[in-house]
Formats: C-alpha cells, structure tokens, sequence
C-alpha cells in the first residue's frame, strides 16, 4: 500500500539480526527500505537478514559494534550514510536484561544495562538527528522500548529502568525535533518470543502462570510488533509522534487477573 511505502528510504535497525530486530529488519525491507543492520556478535544471523533482504532486491549493509561502547556511535551513523547515501529511519532496537534480586545488581550490569539499553539510544538519536536535520528531509526515530518501561516488573530493576528512561528520552526528543519533522516515537513490547530471556533462571510454571494473565492468552511474535515499525515509519505516520505503541496482548491493561476467580453462574 501506498501509504506505507518506504521506497528509497534508509534504516539503521540495531540488533536488526534476530528477534524482534530481525522482524523489524524485513518488514522495512519488504516496505522498500534500503537497510543497515547493527550487530553485536552473531555474523550468521546478520548475514542470513542481508541474504533474505538482497532477495526482495535491497541494499543491506552489516555493521557490528558493541553499543556498550558510545564512544563509536557518531561513526557509526557516518558508516550507514557513507555506505547508503543517507539515513531516514533510526530504529533503537537492541536490548540486554539481567534477572537479579535488587541485592545481587553489581555496578557492571547497571552500567552495561544502562549504556546499551538507554544511553546508546539516546546518543545514536543525536548523531542521526545531527544528520536529518541538516538534510532538511525530516526522520523517524523509533525506540524499542518494553511494558517494563511502564510498569515494572520484580528482578529486573536495571531493565525497567532502563527502558522508563527511554520512554521519556521518547518524549523529550520529540519535542526538540518536531520542528525538524523528525517524529520519535517508542513501541513496546510485552512477552515475545526470542532469546532474550533465555538465561532466566524461573520455575517452569512461570510460563503457564503468564499466558494465564495475557488476555489473548499467548506470548507475541517478532513479526506481531514488526507491523507498528513500519508504521511509524512510513507516511501514514507521519503526524504521530512522542507516543508509546503497546503491543502486549492486552497484558498491561489488567491490574489484577480477577477473571479467572469470577464465580461461574
Ligand atoms: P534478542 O533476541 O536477545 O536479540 C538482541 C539483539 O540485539 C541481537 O541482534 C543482538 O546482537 C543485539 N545486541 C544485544 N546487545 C548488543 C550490544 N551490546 N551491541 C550491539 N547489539 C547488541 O532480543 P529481543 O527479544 O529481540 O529484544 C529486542 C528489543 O525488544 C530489546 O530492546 C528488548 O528489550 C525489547 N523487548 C523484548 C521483549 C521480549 O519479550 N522479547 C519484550 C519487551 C521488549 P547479537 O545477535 O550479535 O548478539
């Protein structure tokens, strides 16, 4: 569709490689997106979006780097737009967490959580809205935010605080760069299905007691929060901007999961 059209436009999606990113990454591509994708460590991943992408006729370009290090960050947008000719779309996608007890959080894993998570979006924001501006062909900013960026969730104090921070860093930004027709905006996730969660040490039964509370009564997939992505990023969103899209099933909205006590009859 027109409206969501994407030809001739540039995104750099960080952790573009698997997950959500990796969802994020073809959906842009399948709008007609030319594509940067920001890894870490995983090449055969990177190298498997470049391949899927180059069949739907795009240019994707590989980029790994460690956004812990924000020393970097101004050369890698320089990177994408030396490569690709320009930036158009910054999607702050790439996300660690640790599940710890407040007591067990050392100052290493607050740190890193908090580069990565928060500050890494934040800088990267900068050096692409640098470039946008003086463009004059407006952005889009899209931060990858989470349903712990609004309501918090027990053993993971330096996630939700990383990502509360990167909601309001939403908001903020998009009050200084809509004069510039640049919108930022945020999308967050609840449960879906990737890796990130795979060293979490919790009872089996936590999934179960889970879907028990999600009304769709499922976790989500990449590709359920890919669409809200290319949304954003198109010209059917173009007057949306400093929001948060929730994509959770439905999980946040229930404060207590009185349902499944209601007496029958
Ligand atoms: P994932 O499956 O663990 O994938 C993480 C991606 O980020 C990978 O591409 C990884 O690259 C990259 N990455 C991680 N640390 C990096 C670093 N220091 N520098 C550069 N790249 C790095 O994660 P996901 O579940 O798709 O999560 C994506 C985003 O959604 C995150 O911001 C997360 O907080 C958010 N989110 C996820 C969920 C969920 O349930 N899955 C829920 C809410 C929000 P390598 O493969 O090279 O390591």
């Amino acid at each position: 569709m027109k409206r969501f059209d994407l030809t001739g436009k540039v995104a750099l999606i960080t952790g573009g490689s698997r997950g959500i990113g990796a969802a994020i990454s073809l959906a842009l591509a399948e709008a007609g997106a030319d594509i940067a994708v920001l890894f870490r460590s995983r090449r055969p991943e990177a190298e498997r979006i470049r391949h899927l992408s180059a069949d739907m006729g795009r240019r994707c370009e590989l980029i790994q780097y460690d956004l812990a290090d924000l020393d970097g960050l101004e050369s890698v947008v320089d990177d994408v737009v030396q490569r690709l000719g320009h930036l158009d779309v910054l999607v702050n996608n790439a996300g660690i967490a640790h599940l710890l007890p407040f007591d067990k959080v050392t100052h290493d894993v607050m740190d890193r959580t908090l580069r990565v998570n928060t500050m890494a979006p934040f800088f990267l924001a900068q050096a692409a809205a640098r470039r946008m501006i003086n463009r004059h062909q407006g952005g889009r900013i899209i931060n990858i935010s989470s349903t712990n960026g609004i309501v918090a969730e027990a053993l993971l104090a330096p996630y939700n605080a990383s990502k509360g921070a990167l909601e309001l860093i939403t908001k903020s930004l998009a009050i200084e760069l809509g004069p510039h027709a640049i919108t930022v905006n945020s999308v967050a996730p609840g449960l879906i299905e990737t890796e990130i969660g795979e060293g979490f040490e919790l009872d089996p039964d936590f999934e179960r007691y889970a879907i028990e509370h999600i009304p769709l009564g499922r976790y989500g997939s990449p590709e359920e929060i890919a669409g809200a992505v290319v949304f954003l990023a198109s010209k059917a969103g173009k007057y949306t901007t400093g929001q948060c899209i929730v994509i959770d099933g439905g999980l946040t909205c229930d404060q207590f999961p009185r349902l499944q006590f209601a007496k029958k009859n």
